[in-house]
C-alpha cells in the first residue's frame, strides 16, 4: 500500500514494513552504519549470504527521490516466496537522514552517490566490505530526476541489454523520456547505454558496483513531479522486469 501524501518521508514506518518482510522472508541484516542516529542496513536473502550469484537492488541514495523506497518495499511485500528461497541483496534506504528531510544530500550536506568510492565514508568501507565477500550479477539503483522528462535508464553493461526491455514494462505508466542527450550523455528512446566505466568519474553506485565485480548495472530514473503513486508503480513495474516475476 502506499504511504499517504504526508508520510511520504515517513523513515520510522518505510522501517516497521522491512521489519516484517525480514522476518518473513528471513532475510539477515547487514549493519552499514547510522547517520544522525538512524540506522543503514543492509539486507540479504540466506543464498545471497551463501555465496550464489545475487541481484542487488538499493534505493533512497538520494533523499529527495522518494518512489525508490517505497517500490522496493512494495516489490518485497509481494516477492516474499522469492526472498525465502532466491539470492538477493538490498539496501531499502541509503541516506535515511535526507529521506526523513526530504532533501538529496546525507546528514553532513554531501552527495552519498560521489562518494562510493571514498574510504573516509564510513558506510561505504561496510558496503565495500559486505559486497566484496558477495557475487552480484545484476545491481539496479532507484532514482529520480528533477529535470526528467519520462522515464530513463543509465546501463553499465557489455554482456546482456535489459533496459529497453524493461522501459516497454514501464512506458504503460510513464512515457520514455524523449531527450536524445541526458545529463550530458547521449540516449536513445530513454536508455543510455555504456559497455565500460567512463574515464574519470568514480563515485556512482553503479560504477562502484561494476568495479567490484557486478556483470551488468542498471540505474533507473523516473521524473520527480508526477504523482508519487505514479512513480512507485512505474519502479516496481522496472524492478518486475529486470528481476523476473
Ligand atoms: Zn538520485
Amino acid at each position: 500500500m502506499l504511504p499517504a501524501k504526508h508520510s511520504a518521508h515517513d523513515f520510522k514506518k518505510l522501517m516497521e514494513r522491512w521489519q516484517a518482510v525480514s522476518k518473513h522472508a528471513r532475510l539477515a541484516g547487514v549493519p552499514l552504519g547510522d547517520a544522525n542516529g538512524l540506522p543503514v542496513w543492509g539486507l540479504e536473502t540466506k543464498s545471497a549470504a551463501d555465496g550464489e550469484s545475487a541481484i542487488y537492488l538499493s534505493a533512497g541514495v538520494h533523499g529527495d527521490e522518494a518512489a525508490g523506497p517505497w517500490a522496493l518495499i512494495e516489490w518485497a511485500e509481494s516477492n516474499l516466496p522469492r526472498l525465502k528461497t532466491e539470492p538477493f541483496l538490498l539496501v531499502p534506504c541509503f541516506n535515511p537522514v535526507g529521506f526523513t528531510h526530504n532533501t538529496r544530500v546525507d546528514g553532513e550536506g554531501l552527495d552519498m552517490n560521489r562518494r562510493f568510492h571514498s574510504r573516509k565514508a564510513r558506510h561505504m568501507t561496510l558496503w565495500t566490505q559486505w559486497l566484496k565477500a558477495r557475487y552480484i550479477r545484476l545491481g539496479v539503483c532507484l532514482h529520480e530526476d528533477y529535470d526528467a522528462l519520462g522515464c530513463y535508464v543509465y546501463e553499465l553493461t557489455a554482456s546482456i541489454s535489459r533496459a529497453d526491455r524493461a522501459l516497454k514494462e514501464t512506458e504503460m505508466i510513464i512515457p520514455r523520456d524523449p531527450r536524445r542527450t541526458i545529463e550530458g550523455m547521449a540516449a536513445k528512446r530513454g536508455v543510455i547505454q555504456r559497455e565500460r566505466i567512463p574515464k574519470g568519474i568514480k563515485g556512482p553506485e553503479a560504477l562502484v558496483l561494476t568495479k567490484l565485480g557486478c556483470e551488468s548495472t542498471l540505474t533507473f530514473e523516473t521524473p520527480s513531479e508526477l504523482a508519487l503513486g505514479l512513480r512507485v508503480a512505474a519502479q516496481k513495474r522496472f524492478l518486475e522486469a529486470v528481476c523476473g516475476v
